[in-house]
């Protein structure tokens, strides 16, 4: 009798494929206008079992493909001493040695990892990080600066959304808001992207869109404002929200008594096993808590939406901004974000032409 054995490798092999993402419509914000998201895919195997994770790097961030690759590098070095099952905290600690730096580097391999594991487990990860199962929710969507006379185009391609995103911090601000209201009255999420430099300037603005049924204003001001921005919170009948102005853990301190909440994004706090405790002192601190993100696709995305449950408010449009996303995995229906797999993130590669190269 013929047994056919097949023997996987058990310590953890290391695969990254750069990708761009390219956006549906340029997507334009503060910082200037751009067509595409360039970002690295990596793959962990072991065991028989496949995790994926994406570092998501918008050029306004000091990442690049050729930098994540690099630590991807160093990082194998360490994750090919493990095999599962493993342990997260050993893992997270030692590839936090790296450097200070590189948090979407240490992203795409924290829910690599996750993933890998949730799935070698048959468990979905928000279970393997004790949280409430994700249930469909609204999530804004992002109308970006742009020619005002495309807004009805936008709105129209929007319609079954509930919440809109709107980028504002350039001149104009006002006109944008007008132009929009003229066609609908749904409320909106307002993101200045540090774009309003003076405080007093801050509070007129947010004073004159107090009017327009607005949930919440992100990051009025310059990120180390700091001092302007317990002066603004104070006053502001907006709630607002720090993004730019908090990155890790050890910065959610900065935060409290300045801003009302947090943009909480994989890729700046290092990933889930950080985000967890993000998300735990932010409750503590009664911080409200958007889950955002920097336009990554299904992958990075799927990772997020394990954390919706604990959420006030999800900005998770990324996969629906770009049109050759190589993973499926959550869904939109009716402006509901849904999560469709229940193991490991979710997410499913499903551009098999993705080309990887093992570390
Ligand atoms: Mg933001």
């Amino acid at each position: 009798m013929l047994f056919l054995c097949v023997i996987f490798d058990r310590f953890l092999k290391v695969s990254y494929a750069p990708y761009s993402l390219q956006f549906k419509h340029p997507f334009g914000l503060a910082y200037g206008t751009r067509k595409a998201t360039e970002v690295v895919y990596v793959k962990l195997e072991s065991d028989g079992f496949t995790g994926y994770g994406e570092a998501a790097l918008p050029p306004y961030l000091a990442e690049t493909q050729t930098s994540v690759i690099d630590f991807l590098n160093k990082a194998a070095v360490i994750l090919k001493n493990y095999k599962l099952p493993f342990s997260m905290e050993e893992i997270i600690s030692a590839i936090g040695t790296i450097s200070p730096n590189d948090n979407a580097a240490k992203a795409c391999i924290d829910i690599a990892l996750y993933d890998l594991l949730g799935k070698s487990l048959n468990k979905a990860v928000y279970t393997l990080l004790e949280l409430d199962k994700p249930q469909p929710k609204n999530t804004s969507v992002t109308i970006s600066i742009g020619e005002l006379n495309l807004i009805p185009d936008k709105l129209k391609e929007l319609e079954e959304y509930k919440i809109l995103k709107i980028k504002l911090g350039n001149k104009g601000d006002k006109e944008i808001i007008r132009c929009v209201r003229e066609y609908t009255d749904k409320p909106l999420v307002v993101d200045v992207n540090q774009g309003w430099t003076d405080k007093y300037m801050a509070l007129e603005m947010i004073e004159w869109l107090n009017n327009q049924n607005v949930l919440f204003v992100e990051q009025p001001l310059p990120k180390n404002m700091f001092d302007e921005m317990v002066w603004l919170t104070e006053r502001s009948p907006i709630i607002t929200i720090a993004d730019e102005s908090t990155l890790r853990f050890s910065d959610l301190d900065k935060i409290i008594g300045r801003f009302n909440g947090i943009n909480l994004k994989l890729m700046k706090c290092t990933g889930l096993f950080e985000a967890v405790k993000i998300v735990k002192y932010a409750k503590e601190k009664k911080l409200k808590i958007n889950i955002g993100c920097m336009s990554e696709s299904s992958c990075g995305v799927s990772a997020a939406a394990q954390l919706m449950e604990s959420a006030d408010w999800i900005d998770l449009d990324g996969p629906l901004l770009i049109k050759n996303n190589p993973f499926f995995g959550v869904t939109f229906n009716k402006g509901k974000l849904q999560l469709n797999n229940l193991l490991g993130t979710g997410a499913i590669l499903i551009n098999k032409n993705l080309n990887f190269t093992e570390v």
